[in-house]
């Protein structure tokens, strides 16, 4: 797993900024209040909230930090304006104080260690399951090698066999190189769309992409998938025009993923095909993908988009494709949604398109 070096101050985001801000005027505050009009136990609120805001910070040092600060301008300020009252009741106000400040800081360690482990977990699982469906579609792509590269093969004995035999002609030999030349490139195709459909995109310069590319890439990519299930593709008309402001990669496996299901919902069914349409609606490019399925049982509706819900067998599916999906088209400013209307299994990918921007 990478390790991303802690961000710049001025690089962070905007709320960790305002974060800081507060919390320096918090800990002023409190100061100056605590020194005007000594607050005793009380003052451990405002400090312990400073703890809280650190927490924005990448790393837990900071929130360490504000806990060592908030306990120094405690005691100080009991020095510096020294409050009314038994010495003994003062000092055990300003002991509970320091001790809500640093179980604060204590239990936000333990929180933050926490979520960190289970951002790790989920990172680990995601990769697995990516793995998983890059493994399957990898034994597609062996067979979708298969053909070219037998064909290949075949033309190179062939060759050899004319050179032994007959004198060689310049005409067999250009036809033959140029036969050859585009196996070659189809092959090479193929593991171009492997290589960039299975890696992570999520770092990626947003790009304006011309988005029927990417869809006739996430076809040929599951092409093997189809054909081996006797699947037709069917292609609504595609509009070359429509460009997209985003990262190709990514929108491909969103694609690829949501063929998938389609794949695996209706092999077992007597009728398979699934449809791809694209058109330009109210500023959006909306990619809806339709199989021959019929439709998604209303109580599975809102399950479905959740992290980890499956309905496939112990091995075959995560939960995790849809959720993903839907993740990286918010990420877009878009929106994945199952089409409820449609008698048939319709989910819609809509992205801004360029003109939008
Ligand atoms: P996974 O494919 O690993 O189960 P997803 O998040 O991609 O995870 O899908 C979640 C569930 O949504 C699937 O298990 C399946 O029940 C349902 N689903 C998704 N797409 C379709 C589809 N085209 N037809 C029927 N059910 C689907």
């Amino acid at each position: 797993m990478t390790v991303r070096p802690h961000p710049a101050w001025w690089r962070l985001p905007r709320e960790t900024l305002v974060a800081y801000l507060l919390g320096t005027v918090i800990t002023i505050s409190t100061f100056v209040f605590d020194l005007l009009m000594p607050l005793g136990v009380a003052a451990a609120v405002p400090y312990s909230i400073l703890v809280l805001l650190s927490l924005r910070s990448p790393g837990l040092g900071l929130a360490w930090f504000a806990a060592v600060w908030a306990s120094v301008l405690t005691v100080v300020g009991m020095f510096l304006s020294p409050p009314g009252g038994e010495p003994w009741t003062v000092l055990v106000n300003r002991l509970l104080a320091l001790f809500v400040i640093w179980m604060t800081a204590a239990l936000c360690t333990v929180q933050k260690k926490r979520a960190a482990a289970i951002e790790r977990d989920r990172a680990a699982f995601v990769h697995t399951e990516k793995m998983a469906s890059v493994g399957e579609v990898a034994a597609g792509i062996a067979h979708e090698l298969g053909n070219p590269l037998a064909a290949l093969q075949g033309r190179v004995e062939m060759l050899q066999m004319k050179l032994a035999t007959d004198p060689l002609r310049k005409e067999d030999l250009t036809r033959n190189a140029s036969i050859i030349d585009d196996l070659a490139k189809r092959m090479t195709h193929i593991i171009h769309g492997m290589r960039s459909l299975s890696r992570d995109a999520s770092q990626d310069p947003v790009e304006e992409t011309p988005i029927v590319g990417v869809i006739r890439e996430a076809v040929a990519f599951t092409s093997s998938r189809l054909q081996r299930f006797a699947i037709e593709m069917r292609l609504g008309p595609l509009d070359e025009a429509l460009r997209v402001p985003c990262r190709e990669v990514q929108i491909g496996q969103v694609l690829v993923n949501l063929i998938g299901n389609s794949v695996d919902a209706v092999r077992v069914l007597p009728e398979r095909w699934i449809r791809l349409d694209l058109a330009e609606i109210d500023g959006f490019v909306e990619i809806a993908v339709t199989d021959s399925g019929a439709g998604i049982r209303e109580d599975l509706r809102e399950k479905l988009m959740e992290p980890f819900f499956t309905t496939k067998g112990v091995g075959k599916g995560t939960g995790l494709g849809l959720s993903i999906s839907r993740t990286i088209a918010e990420v877009h400013g878009g929106t994945l949604r199952l089409d409820p209307r449609c008698p048939n299994t319709r989910f819609v990918l809509a992205l801004p398109s360029s003109a939008a921007d």
